[in-house]
């Protein structure tokens, strides 16, 4: 199999080159020629596997240009012993047929790890086989998830270095905490004075200066990304939307063949594109239900056609969802109009001038048939968190409230009762503030994080992750923050270079 890039069809690379870039230089992402198709017996054939057969089954077809032997090195690496569930991600029933799927069982206990945990042996393989002699050195700008998962994901790996900066003010204390005491010897983690843009822009400036390229390069290093635009974060997606498909096969809750409902809490459109691509592939779904917070430009893009991020940044309970630009939209966009890069180059180029592109309406007609849409406030969210736990004694996070709100709306208003997955993306005890006064009833909140932690275990029983209560009185071990001109420094010093 091949890739191209949604901004230039002229291009074709495999798979090991798509990942290994990360974005092809004309600002494009990688996109597979054509989506391997699957039958019944294809998942019938998994139901009885494990994940990590399951995940070879289905990468195999997307990464052809892996042999079976380094496949199977990069997904048991990834999957074995590092989640705390034996399924991985696993399958469980909040009330008639209605499905959560837990993607939140990794070391950073949300859904990014389900990516970043296969991503370095993908990226480690790739570089191998081109014959790169280059060390990879992945910088990230996070708002809190990624960044994390990253560096779980890439510590220790050899011929890796990782580099995160995150805004000094904008990530939740767990999640700060996360990254500053992060482990490893080929890690480094920095704050910024500035907001997500500004860590944002700072990184991709570093990223394309060629100077700055040179200077790598002569000392034995490559620039590589970890940003879910990178195709070896969403290949790995679309086996979770499958492994889900045969878990309910097996408990009987569906039959071969039986089309369901997903649904995914929404920012970058990353993880509801895999459960697309996992419908093309033949995988039987009805709706792909994409749920958004505030932020709400996904549910007006899909119900109107018309893509306008000119709109109030709206800072959420479910802050990684909080974006106005949805990278990954542009994969779904360039299937949708028949592969036609000069049409995405001008939507691009009108998202980057005036903040906004409209499709045609043939295209949103097909946007239609398959996506359904709708958002949810702060409000909302907390109040479902609150009704879920009353109804069916099940505590979730922030983000996965907003997708169980949108899925309900979405039930009442079309009557629409096929069996249903929604994607759980996120431990509730990352979200602790949020989700203990949806369930605390007014009582008083705890001042500090492990406090909210605590109460929240006490009062719902339910066990926080050692990942996280490991963290209490824990030191960091990186307390520097740097101006957003210094930022380079900080890459070379951590380079010795
Ligand atoms: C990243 C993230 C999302 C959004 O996923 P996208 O692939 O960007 O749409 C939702 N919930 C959580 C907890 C996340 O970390």
């Amino acid at each position: 199999m091949l890739y191209t890039s949604t901004r230039d069809n002229a291009l074709s690379v495999e798979s090991a080159s798509a990942i290994e870039k990360g974005i092809s230089v004309e600002g494009g992402l990688f996109v597979p020629t054509e989506i391997p198709a699957v039958d019944a017996s294809f998942f019938a054939d998994l139901v009885g596997k494990s994940y990590i057969e399951r995940a070879e089954a289905v990468l195999s077809l997307y990464l052809t240009d892996f042999t079976p032997e380094e496949l199977h090195a990069c997904v048991a690496g990834a999957y074995t012993n590092s989640f705390s569930s034996p399924a991985v991600a696993p399958v469980v029933k909040l009330h008639d047929n209605v499905h959560i799927l837990e993607l939140w069982h990794g070391p950073t206990c949300a859904f990014k790890d389900m990516a970043l945990q296969l991503l370095p042996y993908l990226l480690t393989t790739a570089a191998k086989k081109g014959g790169s002699d280059k060390e990879s050195v992945i910088l990230v700008a996070t708002s809190g998830d990624t960044g994390k998962a990253a560096l779980e994901g890439f510590k220790d790996v050899n011929g890796t270095r990782i580099l995160v900066f995150f805004p000094n003010d904008g990530v939740s204390p767990m999640q700060k905490l996360q990254m500053t005491t992060q482990a490893g010897n080929n890690v480094g983690v920095s704050a910024i004075y500035g907001n997500f843009d500004d860590a944002q822009t700072g990184v991709k400036k570093i990223f394309t200066d060629p100077a700055i390229r040179e200077t790598l390069a002569e000392k034995g290093f490559a620039f590589s990304s970890a940003n879910s635009i990178n195709w070896g974060r969403l290949a790995p997606q679309i086996v979770y939307y499958i492994s889900a498909y045969c878990d309910l096969l097996k408990k009987g809750e569906i039959a071969n063949g039986e089309a369901i409902n997903i649904v995914v809490p929404t920012g970058n459109f990353g993880n509801i594109l895999a459960a697309y691509y996992a419908k093309k592939m033949g995988l039987p779904v009805k709706k792909l239900i994409c749920a958004s917070n505030a932020n709400n430009v996904l549910t007006d893009f899909l119900t109107t056609g018309c893509y306008d991020r000119n709109r109030p940044f709206h800072t959420t309970v479910s802050p990684s969802m909080d974006i106005l630009i949805s990278s990954n939209l542009e994969r779904l966009l360039y299937d949708l109009c028949g592969k036609d890069d000069a049409q995405l180059r001008a939507w691009m180029t009108s998202l980057n001038e005036n903040g906004k592109y409209t499709v045609t309406d043939e295209i949103l007609q097909e946007i239609k048939a398959l996506f359904a849409a709708g958002c949810c406030d702060d409000t909302q969210t907390k109040q479902t968190i609150g009704e879920v736990y009353d109804t069916y004694n099940y505590l979730c996070d922030t983000h996965t409230a907003v997708a169980v709100r949108v899925y309900e709306d979405y039930r009442k208003q079309t009557g629409d009762t096929a069996p249903a997955v929604i994607a759980s993306t996120a431990s509730p005890f990352k979200f602790s503030a949020a989700v203990l006064e949806a369930v605390n009833n007014g009582a008083e909140l705890p001042a500090d994080e492990f406090g909210m932690v605590d109460a929240l275990q006490a009062k719902t029983g339910v066990a926080a992750p050692v990942q996280l209560t490991a963290l209490k009185g824990a030191t960091p071990r990186f307390t520097g923050i740097c101006k957003k001109e210094d930022m380079r420094e900080v890459v070379f010093n951590m380079l010795g270079i």
